[in-house]
């Protein structure tokens, strides 16, 4: 007998462990009730992926879990907000019960491990797989973390390494059109990087309950393309030092040093937060950093509009010419 969509969702989506108090109703009825503290801010976003537009029909449904969730969480984390719940709305041609194990598995890894509760969503037969998540979060009224915030003097600071992403889906995009067959371990840590992004919630909380900063973004599209989101909102111009820019010991190893950091400028998918600190507030950012464990550097500096450059690259305290534009896959 084909199992109902009432089972589907009982069997797949409603096996969480998280119970968090503000949920009052979950899954099962027309709507869930949630509470929301007084005095927050409910951030919100949703991001969907569509099957040979975000990712290969032979992406491992764990993986695909995993990220739908993860970069969802990114959004909350670059405003600062404390993730809450989801929803998911699940489009799939047929329903392929071990393909949805494997799914709810690995989005429920990552949910329970940022205490997120799954509330609801919708499940709908459909000739392309798509998944779509919305995430709900708290930020503090006052210290929300927004990308029209940048202020001429300001430092530029990104987390994590750049440039992992988007290497690692070459990587995969080679793999799939069969134009590689095997990986060795550096190109297995940037297909990882692509596929388990991490997001830097705790980074993204820490920044706003100090007021160490008061604009970020995470990067999806790249440094060079979301950075110029920060400079358009903010009406301001940047420095940056592409010798600071932190590239991973994988992929440096694979392409130099040189072309890693091309990569690590135009970049997608690495889902790391890029974020400007007053210059008096520079010198707290150790404090209240180090005890994360979450890598972030300088990499240049806020600076007047500029009426013909919108980013000023230099190397070595040079100005140096590049000529790049944020890099859009599949799309
Ligand atoms: P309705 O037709 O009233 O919208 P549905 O049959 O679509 O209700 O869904 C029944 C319940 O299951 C709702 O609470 C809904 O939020 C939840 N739900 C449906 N699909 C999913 C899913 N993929 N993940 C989580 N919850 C789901
Ligand atoms: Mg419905």
């Amino acid at each position: 007998m084909p199992i109902t969509e009432f089972d589907l969702i009982n069997t797949f989506f409603t096996q969480q462990s998280v119970h968090r108090p503000d949920v009052a109703l979950a899954i099962g009825d027309d709507c869930a009730l949630t509470s929301v503290p007084h005095n927050k801010f409910l951030a919100i976003t949703t991001d969907t992926m569509v099957e040979n537009s975000h990712f290969y029909p032979n992406i491992n449904p764990r993986d695909l879990g995993y990220k739908a969730i993860a970069t969802n969480l990114s959004d909350l984390a670059s405003m600062g907000a404390e993730p809450a719940w989801v929803s998911l709305a699940l489009t799939l041609p047929k329903v392929n019960e071990s393909w949805l194990q494997a799914f709810s598995q690995g989005m429920f890894k990552i949910l329970n491990e940022y205490n997120v509760a799954l509330i609801g969503g919708d499940t709908t037969s459909g000739a392309v797989p798509s998944i779509t998540i919305t995430a709900q979060g708290f930020c503090d009224k006052n210290t929300v973390l927004r990308r029209d915030q940048a202020k001429v003097g300001d430092w530029i600071y990104v987390s994590g390494t750049l440039g992992d992403g988007l290497a690692g889906f070459h990587l995969i995009s080679d793999l799939y059109q069969s134009k590689k067959s095997a990986v060795n371990l550096d190109e297995e840590f940037l297909i990882q990087r692509n596929l388990h992004p991490i997001p830097r919630i705790s980074l993204g909380l820490t920044l706003s309950r100090y007021q160490l900063s008061c604009c970020a973004l995470d990067l999806s599209d790249g440094l060079v393309g979301d950075l110029g989101h920060i400079l358009q909102h903010s009406g301001v111009s940047a420095v940056l030092n592409v010798d600071h820019l932190p590239c991973s010991r994988s992929l440096i190893n694979l392409y130099g040093r040189e072309q890693a950091e091309l990569l690590a400028l135009q970049g997608g998918e690495d889902y790391e937060l890029c974020f400007t600190v007053p210059d008096h507030q520079k010198a707290f950012l150790e404090r209240y950093l180090a005890p994360l464990n979450v890598p972030y550097t300088c990499i240049g500096r806020i600076v007047e509009k500029n009426p013909t450059e919108n980013i000023i690259y230099q190397r070595q305290g040079k100005m140096v010419d590049l000529h790049i534009s944020s890099f859009e896959h599949f799309k």
